[in-house]
């Protein structure tokens, strides 16, 4: 029996003593006062047991690991219209990136860059009654915690520096590729990347990308082929212009957000959530990543 307890302290300790510990994110103002030394992980291993080490109970800024989320929840209300306005390759570029968009006529590469979670977040607002309070309720529910909470904070703060999703979304809006007006679409995607959220809520929420579509209550909320497709673009589109190698040292489909969360899944087996706030030049979680790849190391657990 693999003894994930031990391996897990083994990591912690490992991590700490990991002098270069990348950079907080800093182009969102309200980031940069997080403290760079916390880590923590928290592993759910299905029909089994849960682990968690360090600070696994603390909440910080879930950011681009909600796109995964939102797109769950747009592929659950309408399906069609999620893959005839969003492409599934990888796009080899940063988040950020604008030109590729008007190349290729207002349509995002994926739906884990930005202009891809724009235009889900467009979807969204299209759909939900109140998109706001209702994705607060999907990911509460999932995660079957009501303390879960978006931090307005962060989201204004996002709000007043966001020139460049203001730009990705009025290039979308040129192409037709978003019905809603771009304030109010933007309004929800900065709400979306402002929830906080401890690695535990996180593990949780994603367990029904390791359950064939069923959270935590085993509630049916994404069909199991949706859950494939979706872990399949997590896999080759999760980590931003650093998915191959992430798929080459981890071996996982995850998403991670500039927060420094990651967040993995290995189908029918674990979800797991590593935090520790600085970053590579990619702008992925440094120790979040070296973490993971000594877990599917020792574990030899990957879906390869
Ligand atoms: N809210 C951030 C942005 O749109 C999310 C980026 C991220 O986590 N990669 O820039």
């Amino acid at each position: 029996m693999t003894d994930f307890k031990s391996i897990l302290e083994d990591i912690n300790q490992q991590i700490s003593n990991t002098e270069d510990k990348g950079n907080v994110a800093d182009y969102i103002p309200e980031l940069r006062n997080v403290n760079k030394n916390a880590f923590g992980i928290y592993l759910n291993v299905l029909n089994n047991k849960n682990f968690g080490i360090g600070d696994y109970q603390t909440k910080f800024s879930a950011q681009s690991i909600t796109k995964a989320l939102t797109l769950a929840l747009a592929i659950s209300k309408n399906p069609e219209d999620v893959w005839k306005r969003v492409d599934v390759e990888p796009s080899g570029n940063p988040f950020n990136f604008l030109s590729l968009l008007e190349v290729e006529n207002g349509i995002p590469r994926n739906p884990f860059i930005n202009s891809g979670a724009i235009v889900i977040a467009d979807i969204l607002v299209s759909e939900l009654e109140h998109p706001k309070e209702d994705f607060l309720a999907f990911v509460r529910q999932l995660s079957n915690d009501n303390s879960i909470d978006y931090d307005i904070k962060v989201a204004n703060s996002e709000k007043e520096t966001g020139f460049k999703n203001y730009a990705i979304a009025n290039l979308l809006k040129s192409f037709g590729n978003l019905k809603n007006d771009v304030d109010t679409v933007l309004d929800f995607y900065f709400m979306q990347c402002s929830l906080a959220m401890t690695c535990e809520q996180l593990t949780n929420a994603f367990y029904l990308f390791a359950n064939h579509g069923k959270c935590l209550q085993n509630k049916l909320h994404i069909t199991p082929s949706q859950t494939k497709r979706i872990n399949a673009i997590m896999l080759t589109c999760g980590f931003y212009d650093e998915a191959g190698e992430f798929a080459f040292e981890v071996g996982l489909p995850g998403k991670s957000g500039v927060g420094g969360g990651i967040v993995a899944v290995l189908p029918n087996q674990f979800v797991i959530s590593v935090w520790s706030p600085g970053l590579n030049k990619k702008g992925n979680s440094k120790l979040g990543m070296e973490a993971l790849e000594i877990f599917t190391s020792k574990t030899e657990l990957s879906i390869f």
